[in-house]
């Protein structure tokens, strides 16, 4: 069956009245008949029939055994970070996402458990710091900013022949485009609040492991830790979905074209976008990935923090904010805002220049995002006689 018509129709009808929306269950508890008698809810922390038809929905689009429900991405990525003990190591995909490097290095790390950095796109890496202690590899792909991609089913096979799990933040990619349970991962985790809810109006988190085994587990930590999703949020999650398949082709046809108007832009020095031939592992991508994706990063010719930042002002339809994967475009300045703490040399290492912009490109009319962006780089062409720039012209009405 096509995804688009797959997850309308996993949806189940509601038994009770035949709503065609899910009902959004808005209780904490559930009257029983006898003690421990009751029809599979008992407490809403435990279970919710809204957020229980949302992890379904997930772990049918993902291929897996089950789904989990989290207020946030990180209280995902957290819950599977509690299946571990002191003295177990993780071997992280270097560029990861500033959170989960908080996460891993700030809260995990002093309880005892080491976690090694690696650029993952390198399999020699990968394979050289495994150890006998390493429970999990954790990657992502495409990573944040700079969309490198790492070969999900060779690491599977590198993990599994050294008795470690393998995990797969797929907030970037979404199921549309990359099944990593398909493709030997063991544990899917996501930022809901992106692609998946779609509409920049609710933060969540999902979870979906491929085995009963681990499902058993992440459920007992679900439980025992109670970092659930609400009903009204699992529910906007759910209506989120719905549209995924739509949404994410248009903004993956638009993300396409937008790349290749800024590889001919004079303005623009360098563009990361695993669908450019240019891309290093443009041929991965197109084995791995359905289509390319909805991120763009690219670098100035002025490569200076001063040039990113008037650009990020110039744009009009490309509103500037952290997060992704929402209907609307928006763009950000990651030397200036997500890897803002980030030391330089570490943000230079791993490609992060000083006038790198990434954009997430919405659902608007390709014709209107691609004459947003040419006027906001038109203004910084160093031939054109420049407009004064925002902080210039504040100054100007302020005296
Ligand atoms: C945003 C994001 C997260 C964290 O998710 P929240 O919903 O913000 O907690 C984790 N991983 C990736 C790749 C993300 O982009």
């Amino acid at each position: 069956m096509n995804e688009v018509t797959k997850i309308l129709h996993c949806l189940p009808v509601d038994p009770l009245t035949g709503a065609i929306s899910v009902p959004i269950y808005q209780t904490s508890t559930f009257v029983q008949e006898a003690p421990s008698v009751n029809k599979g809810f008992d407490y809403a922390r435990s279970n919710n029939p809204t957020r229980k038809a949302l992890e379904d929905l997930i772990a049918d689009l993902e291929g897996g055994y089950a789904g989990f429900a989290f207020a946030s991405g990180l209280a995902a990525i957290d819950s599977i970070l509690k299946l571990l003990k002191t003295g177990d190591e993780i071997l992280a995909v270097d560029d990861i996402y500033g959170g989960s490097f908080r996460l891993f290095t700030h809260v995990y790390e002093k309880l005892g458990i080491r976690i090694r950095y690696v650029d993952t796109t390198n399999l020699e890496e990968v394979y050289r710091n495994l150890t006998h202690r390493t429970r999990l590899i954790w990657l992502e792909t495409p990573t944040n900013p700079t969309l490198k991609v790492s070969d999900i089913q060779r690491i599977a096979e590198l993990a599994h022949q050294n008795g470690s799990l393998l995990v797969v933040d797929n907030t970037f990619a979404s199921p549309i485009l990359q099944k990593p349970l398909a493709l030997g991962a063991d544990i899917v985790v996501h930022s809901a609040t992106k692609y998946l809810a779609g509409h920049s109006d609710v933060i969540a988190g999902l979870v979906v492991t491929a085995s009963q085994e681990l499902a058993e587990q992440v459920k007992f930590v679900q439980n025992a830790s109670g970092g659930i999703l609400a009903p009204w949020d699992s529910w906007l999650t759910i209506r989120g979905i719905s549209t995924l398949a739509l949404r994410v082709e248009k903004q993956c046809s638009n993300a396409l074209k937008i790349a290749q108007f800024l590889e001919q832009h004079e303005a623009v020095e360098e563009v990361h976008y695993p669908g450019l031939k240019s891309h290093p592992s443009h041929a991965l991508a197109q084995l791995q990935q359905k289509y390319f994706g909805g991120v763009i990063a690219f670098s100035l010719k002025e490569d200076t923090i001063q040039a990113g930042h008037e650009l990020v002002q110039t744009t009009k339809l490309f509103k500037l904010a952290e997060s992704l994967g929402g209907v609307k475009s928006l763009l950000c300045h990651p030397a200036q805002m997500t890897h803002k703490a980030t030391p330089v040399e570490v943000r230079h290492k791993v490609g992060i220049k000083d006038s790198l912009i990434r954009l997430s490109v919405g659902i608007e009319h390709l014709d209107d995002l691609i004459a947003d962006l040419k006027q906001a780089l038109d203004q910084i062409l160093p031939t054109t006689v420049k407009e004064p720039t925002t902080t210039f012209r504040k100054l100007a009405r302020a005296v």
